[in-house]
C-alpha cells in the first residue's frame, strides 16, 4: 500500500479504509457533532435535556500521545509504522494523520530514516527476531516538552548514544528519550523495564492552572485542550465554596481533585493503579496543595470502607473507565447523603445504567453537557451534575 501526501485535514483521510484509529467518513465536522449529540441526546432523554456538545474549534491534530507500530514493508524491506488495521496484525504505514499532533508524526518519520542508516533491526512478530517495536510519543500541549519512547524487544540497543544525538540534532525540542523494554508476545504495547536515554524521563504540563507530572505509563487524557473545559466545567457544577469535604473517585494521577483543592475543605481521591496514586501524591507536592489525600484502592471498596469508618462528604466527582461504576459504590455513596455527585463519563451507555440505579438511591440528573474529546471517532464524552433529592441547592 502506498503513502499518501497530503494534509489530511483539508483533503480528507486516505487510510480511513484499513485504518482502526479513528471513524472519519467524509461527512463535515458539523454533522459529525450533530450525529454524537443526537445519540446523546436519545440516551439522556429519560434524565435530563444535554444542555450542549461542545465541539473543538479546529479538531484536527489533536491527539498528544500519538504511538506507532514499527514494521518493514515486506516486498522493498523499507522500515515503515503506521497502526494495526483493524482487527488485524497488520500494519498500515503512515505518514500523517488527521487527528495526532503534527511533531509527533514527523518526529516518528525521522526515526524511520534513523533506523535504517543506523542499520537497527525491526522486531518481527513472526519470528521474535530484531529489536524495535514500537515508538510512543507523549507532547505537553501548554509546555512543549516532548517525550520520546523507544519500545524495543530487548535491552541491548547497539550505538544508542549516537541513535540519540542524531534524533535530538533533527529535533532540538525533544525534551526526553526513554528505552521502554518489552520483550513479551503481548499486545500490550510498554513493558515494565526502562532505562532514560537522555532527559527526565517524564514531561510535565499545566492543566487548569495545575503542573502534572506524566511518565510513559500514567493515564493522562489525550486532548488537553477539551480536557481543560470539561474539568472547569465539571468543578463550576460542583459549585465549591471552600468548605466541602470532596472525594474524587477513579482518580488517576490526581487531575479533578488537584484543580479542585483550592476551592474545597479537603479531598480524598481513590484509584486502583498503583502507579497513577505515585503521580498523583508527587503531583500533589509539585503543586503544594497540602489538603489532599489519596488512597490506592478499588474505588467501590474504598467507598464502603470511608462510609464504614462514619465518615461523609459533601461532593463526589467520579470519573470511572468505560465500563463505568458498580451498585457497591453507589450504594456506599447514597449512605454518605453528598448533596451533589458530578459524573464524568467516557460511555454514555454505562452512564445511562447508573444514573437508573442513582435515581432510585434518589438523585436526580440536574444538568448534562457533552464535551467532544475524540473528533472523527465514536467516542462520547460527557458530565453530569446530580443533586439528592430534598437537600437544600444552596448547600
Ligand atoms: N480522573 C482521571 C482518570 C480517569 S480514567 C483523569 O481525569 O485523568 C479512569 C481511571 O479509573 C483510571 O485511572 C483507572 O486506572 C481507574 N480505575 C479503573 N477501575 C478502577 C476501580 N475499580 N477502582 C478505582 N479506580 C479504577
Amino acid at each position: 500500500m502506498s503513502e499518501g501526501k497530503r494534509d489530511s485535514s483539508k483533503n480528507g483521510c486516505p487510510y480511513v479504509k484499513k485504518c482502526g484509529g479513528c471513524q472519519y467518513d467524509g461527512s463535515s465536522y458539523s454533522e459529525h457533532l450533530k450525529q454524537k449529540k443526537k445519540y446523546l441526546d436519545k440516551l439522556m432523554k429519560p434524565y435530563a435535556q444535554v444542555k450542549q456538545l461542545v465541539g473543538m474549534e479546529h479538531p484536527f491534530h489533536y491527539r498528544t500521545k500519538v504511538h506507532a507500530v514499527m514494521d518493514r514493508n515486506r516486498k522493498t524491506g523499507s522500515v515503515i509504522s503506521g497502526i494495526y488495521e483493524q482487527g488485524t496484525h497488520r500494519v498500515v504505514p503512515i505518514q500523517s494523520c488527521m487527528i495526532e499532533d503534527e511533531q509527533a508524526d514527523e518526529i516518528i518519520l525521522t526515526i524511520r530514516e534513523l533506523l535504517s542508516s543506523f542499520k537497527l533491526k525491526i522486531y518481527d512478530e513472526d519470528t521474535g527476531y530484531g529489536l524495535v517495536r514500537h515508538v510512543l510519543i507523549r507532547t505537553g500541549y501548554h509546555s512543549g516538552q516532548i517525550m520520546v519512547v523507544l519500545v524495543t524487544a530487548s535491552p541491548v540497543f547497539p550505538s544508542k548514544n549516537n541513535f540519540v544525538k542524531a534524533l535530538r540534532k533533527r529535533h532540538p525540542n525533544i525534551t526526553t528519550i526513554v528505552q521502554n523494554i518489552n520483550g513479551r508476545g503481548t499486545s500490550m504495547v510498554l513493558g515494565d523495564k526502562e532505562h532514560i536515554l537522555y532527559g527526565k524521563g517524564y514531561i510535565e504540563d499545566t492543566l487548569c492552572g495545575c503542573v502534572f507530572r506524566i511518565s510513559s505509563k500514567s493515564f493522562y487524557q489525550v486532548n488537553p485542550q477539551m480536557t481543560e473545559k470539561l474539568y472547569g466545567k465539571a468543578i463550576e457544577l460542583a459549585g465549591l465554596t471552600g468548605r466541602e469535604t470532596v472525594i474524587d473517585a477513579y482518580c488517576g494521577i490526581g487531575t479533578i481533585g488537584l484543580i479542585a483543592a483550592d476551592r474545597a475543605h479537603s479531598v480524598i481521591g481513590a484509584e486502583l493503579n498503583g502507579s497513577a496514586v505515585k503521580d498523583a501524591v508527587v503531583n500533589a507536592k509539585r503543586n503544594g496543595i497540602k489538603n489532599i489525600w489519596f488512597e490506592h484502592m478499588d474505588a467501590g471498596e474504598f467507598m464502603v470502607k470511608y462510609a464504614n469508618q462514619g465518615n461523609f462528604a459533601d461532593v463526589v466527582f467520579m470519573d470511572p473507565p468505560r465500563s463505568g461504576s458498580t451498585t457497591q459504590f453507589i450504594d456506599a455513596l447514597a449512605y454518605m447523603k453528598p448533596t451533589k455527585v458530578v459524573y464524568i463519563s467516557c460511555n454514555p451507555e454505562t452512564l445511562v445504567r447508573d444514573l437508573e440505579y442513582f435515581r432510585k438511591k434518589g438523585y436526580q440528573v440536574k444538568e448534562c453537557w457533552g464535551y467532544e474529546m475524540f473528533p472523527w471517532t465514536s467516542h462520547v464524552e460527557s458530565t453530569v451534575l446530580l443533586q439528592r433529592r430534598g437537600a437544600d441547592p444552596a448547600h
